[in-house]
């Protein structure tokens, strides 16, 4: 597979913080990828290192299939947004776009006006960026990064604090640039509900070590149906479905039988069950939710989703 980010055992230490610690990680070419972490896992440090906005205390790391070091040009084909989007206060989306392509020597003005329609700025006139909401600067942000036709864009929580409006719009200007331009991403969040339905590929982060690199079938694949199954003779019933040929459950100590399958299968358990003589008080078919899967991923220790 072709990675246009790969990076090993990178680390980086503030002072007495290891903010990333040994850090792998494979971003496909053409992927949409998901850096998932709660706020201080390390997200923003590693999306500053592949910018070169911060430099590895150790590790390595290609882009582009190429050293860090070797880079020349290459970086060119990056478009980042990162904390605060260097956008000016006091000028207007317009001006704040040009102020980028002066500095990138891009002299077309076509570029602004196509890239302020794309994110639906396209008639927000002389209104001041400063008077922008915060959807609007994520999205003037995000046309800024994309000056220059980047192959690579990096997104640094672009979702947060968006209502569910500014969410679906930001989503689906990533999916269309993905699927129109080949542009591969990567995206940070501390919800991975959040990117689940863009994403193609995740990288799961916590405390400065990446937990779980995988792509979204597996993630889904991981996350999968379960039958959650009250008896009044638990020990009976998992005698009683080892005897039908069922052997992918676990009695739990909160005293349900979890059985992994699908759901079209809990009448018949339930038939054969109650056939056997044991009765069955509870069963129902359960999806656990990628919120779920992360958080006991993490530890039970989920993000500050209003950060
Ligand atoms: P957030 O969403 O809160 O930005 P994050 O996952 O992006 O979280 P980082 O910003 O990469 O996390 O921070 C990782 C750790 O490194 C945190 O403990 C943070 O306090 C620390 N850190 C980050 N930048 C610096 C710095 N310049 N100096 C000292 N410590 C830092």
């Amino acid at each position: 597979m072709e990675y246009i980010i790969e990076s090993n055992a990178l680390s980086k230490v503030y002072k007495k913080k290891k903010a990333l610690d040994n850090v792998s990680i494979h971003v496909p070419k053409g992927s949409i990828y998901g850096l998932i972490g709660k706020n201080g896992a390390g997200k923003t440090t590693f999306l500053k290192i592949v910018s070169n906005l911060a430099a590895p205390t150790s590790g390595e790391y290609k882009l582009f299939g190429k050293p860090s070091n070797e880079l020349g040009n290459n970086c060119l084909k990056i478009g980042t947004l990162i904390e605060s989007p260097g956008i000016i206060p006091k000028f207007t989306a317009q001006q704040n776009m040009q102020v980028k392509c002066i500095a990138l020597g891009i002299k077309d003005k076509k570029v602004i006006t196509d890239l302020l329609q794309l994110v639906g700025l396209g008639d927000v006139g002389k209104k001041k960026a400063g008077n922008f909401s915060l959807g609007m600067k994520q999205r003037l942000g995000m046309a800024m990064a994309l000056i220059g036709n980047p192959e690579l864009v990096v997104l640094d929580e672009p979702i947060n604090g968006l209502d569910p409006q500014g969410i679906i719009e930001v989503r689906d200007i990533i999916s269309k640039l993905n699927k129109e331009k080949g542009i591969t991403f990567i995206i940070s969040s501390h919800i991975l509900e959040e990117l689940s339905k863009i994403a193609t590929t995740y990288g799961i982060i916590d405390n400065g070590m990446l937990l779980e690199e995988l792509d979204s079938k597996a993630l889904f694949s991981k996350c999968g149906e379960k039958i959650e199954l009250g008896t009044l003779d638990n020990e009976k019933a998992c005698q009683v479905l080892k005897d039908f040929g069922i052997s992918d459950f676990s009695l739990e100590n909160n005293g349900y039988i979890y059985i992994n399958g699908k759901s079209e299968k809990t009448a018949e358990i339930n038939a054969k069950l109650v056939n056997s003589g044991i009765a069955v008080n509870h069963i129902t078919s359960q999806n656990d939710s990628l919120e779920d899967y992360y958080i006991s991923l993490i530890g039970g220790k989920a993000g500050n989703k209003n950060a």
